[in-house]
């Protein structure tokens, strides 16, 4: 059977970054299961998996604009330490909920300078040019009812 509209995909994959780095993979676990046409995973990669089948190994490169979308400076901004009450020592690599006009956001601290802190609220794989090593392990029809609800459900239900 092979991966069109309306069918749930099962696949294993390996993600890894420009520089060669793993960033997530499904090795070892269960291989990650979506409906297929309902933009459950990236688009990039979902165009890819388009008329393949069970068995097939591919290799795909997903620009950022087709994965996670390019950087926006906008969401990069300097705040005061003050911002962070009840926190001893801000360091690169927390991550904080901070409010946002679209509502919390997660965000990363990037740099800290001084009583100046550097949050970034972009997707962590945003501006990253990924590949994926990927193997289909199923194909099968939807239900009526994943279709109805835009996505996969496992063996009992969601
Ligand atoms: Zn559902």
């Amino acid at each position: 059977m092979q991966v069109s509209d309306n069918k749930v995909v099962s696949f294993h994959y390996t993600l890894t970054g420009p520089d060669g780095t793993t960033l997530d993979s499904s090795a070892g676990g269960e291989p990650l299961t979506y409906l297929h046409g309902a933009s459950n995973i990236i688009p990039g990669l979902e165009k890819a998996l388009e008329g393949k089948q069970e068995g097939d190994r591919l290799s795909v490169t997903v620009e950022p604009e087709e994965a996670y979308g390019l950087a926006d400076e906008a969401l990069i901004q300097e705040v005061p330490r003050e911002a962070f009450q009840g926190v001893d020592e801000i360091q690169p690599g927390m991550r904080f909920q901070a409010d946002s006009s679209h509502g919390p956001m997660m965000v990363v601290v990037t740099k800290v300078e001084g009583d100046t802190v550097t949050v970034d609220g972009n997707h962590p794989l945003a501006g990253m040019t990924l590949n994926f090593e990927v193997e289909i392990t199923e194909v099968r029809e939807a239900t009526p009812e994943e279709i109805e609800h835009g996505h996969a459900h496992g063996a009992g239900g969601h």
